[in-house]
């Protein structure tokens, strides 16, 4: 085995003739969850995926506000069932080797929602894809969409290349809306050269599934760790999974990871895991599976959202960075708002941006608080424990970013108190 991804490659394909109320590019979770939503609205819906299923891809831990999305889509009893670990908290240790006490959220908001998971993503997206479908979603497999049409500046449909029983075929199809939740390709952003890189936030990561590392017992066995290295040059994350599969990663600035003078990945990792001895004697009986993995250049934002008859939603809008496990949550939740804008703006028969985009300046006010902490976090000499001690009335406001719980206001008294790093405003 090499990388956790579960069953056999399965293709589906549906009779693509439409007509469309919307076509959805990309079938990972935002897509995923649009296209389910739209569907049970009882919208004519085709999603186009460029793999087959299952696929491979990171980001394993979950928040527990992504409860309340997996709850409308039905699939909270799909995850009680499943053998994905629960996750009660999330615990950091410093770049001085002080580990924080776990931030339990259960401890926090003492309810269901509370305990959230540790998720194989190829069966965890699958399972939404699923769940698409039979809200009535067509999914297509093997769908590379190659264009997005426009008539004037309105979006009237996708140009694909299709695979069908062994030939691939190209096509034009219209619908009154396109969604783009093609992730880090962000198919419209790039297109538009609507791209726009954090220039604080130019890190790397490379990562490896490990079995046999050490876990914790009880409440703290899927508990996800965060361990900065020394003058916090770089951290570690350690998501535990089934089957006794750890993945474990190392992110950095670029300059730092990559480069002729630094070597491969595995020695890149070896060098960094030498510089955290916390992760070090956790892997110190652990077999790597496959090969280490790498990306980078991943935080991002898109200027426009929405156009008329176009949507963006997850990372396809956006990506802030991994250390707040944050990007699953924000595709499930930007998926859900962009689903209920899509069926008012169908129902009303008006498309304009402002229709099909109205929730996004409250949805970047609520990247924007992840962002700062990120920030926060990134910052040399900046400590969440002495801050804590400093302001023992912001825990609770720490804890509810954590959580997830970033839509609502109030949020920004602690960031005022949390100088010196406040985020440029995202517009
Ligand atoms: C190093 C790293 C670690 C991370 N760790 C975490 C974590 O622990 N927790 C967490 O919540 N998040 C994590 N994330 C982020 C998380 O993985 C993403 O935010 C999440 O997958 C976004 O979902 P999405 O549906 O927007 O995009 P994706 O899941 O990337 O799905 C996009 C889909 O679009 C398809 N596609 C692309 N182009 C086309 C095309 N032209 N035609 C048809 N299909 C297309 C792709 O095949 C893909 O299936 C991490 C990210 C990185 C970089």
């Amino acid at each position: 085995m090499n990388l956790p991804v579960s069953g056999d490659p399965v293709d589906y394909c549906p009779d693509t003739e439409g007509p469309w109320d919307v076509i959805v590019i990309g079938g990972g979770p935002a897509g995923a969850t649009t296209a389910a939503l739209t569907a049970e609205y009882g919208h004519r819906v085709l999603l186009l995926e460029r793999s087959t299923v299952p696929r491979f891809h990171v980001g394993e831990s979950l928040i527990p506000e992504t409860w309340w999305t997996l709850q409308r889509l039905g699939l909270i009893e799909q995850m009680k069932q499943s053998a994905f670990p629960r996750k009660y908290s999330v615990q950091f240790v410093s770049d001085g080797f002080r580990e924080s006490a776990p931030f339990y959220f259960d401890e926090h908001r003492p309810q269901e929602s509370s305990v959230t998971w540790q998720v194989v993503r190829s069966e965890f997206d699958r399972m939404i894809l699923e769940r698409a479908r039979e809200l009535g979603a067509a999914v297509h497999t093997s769908a590379h969409v190659t264009d997005v049409l426009f008539e004037n500046d309105r979006a009237v449909g996708v140009q694909a290349q299709i695979r069908r029983q062994g030939d691939t075929q190209r096509v034009r199809l219209a619908a009154s809306v396109v969604v783009d939740a093609t992730g880090q390709s962000a198919f419209l952003s790039s297109r538009r050269k609507d791209r726009h890189r954090d220039p604080r936030l130019l890190k790397a990561s490379i990562w490896g599934y490990f079995r046999g590392a050490r876990r914790d017992r009880g409440r703290d066995e899927g508990a996800t760790l965060i361990m900065q290295t020394p003058e916090k040059k770089s951290w570690f994350w350690y998501i535990p999974l089934p089957d006794d599969i750890v993945s474990v990663g190392c992110t950095a600035d670029l300059s730092f990871l990559f480069g002729p003078q630094h070597g491969t990945a595995a020695d890149v990792f070896a060098r960094e895991l030498k510089r955290c001895p916390a992760m070090q004697e956790r892997l110190a009986r652990a077999e790597r599976l496959g090969e280490f993995l790498t990306t980078k250049d991943f935080s991002w934002s898109s200027g426009q959202g929405a156009g008329h008859g176009w949507v963006l939603v997850g990372d396809a809008f956006g990506f802030i960075d991994p250390v707040y496990s944050s990007g699953v949550y924000l595709a499930l939740k930007s998926g859900e708002f962009a689903a209920d804008a899509i069926h008012e703006a169908l129902s009303d028969g008006d498309l304009s941006a402002e229709r099909l985009g109205h929730w996004q300046p409250m949805y970047r006010r609520g990247v924007d608080s992840f962002r700062r902490l990120v920030y926060a976090f990134y910052t040399p000499g900046f400590s969440f424990a002495t801050f804590l001690k400093e302001h023992p009335e912001y825990h609770s406001s720490l804890v509810d970013i954590l959580i997830g719980d970033v839509f609502r206001p109030g949020l920004e008294d602690m960031f005022d108190a949390m100088q010196p790093e406040q985020p440029a405003p995202s517009g």
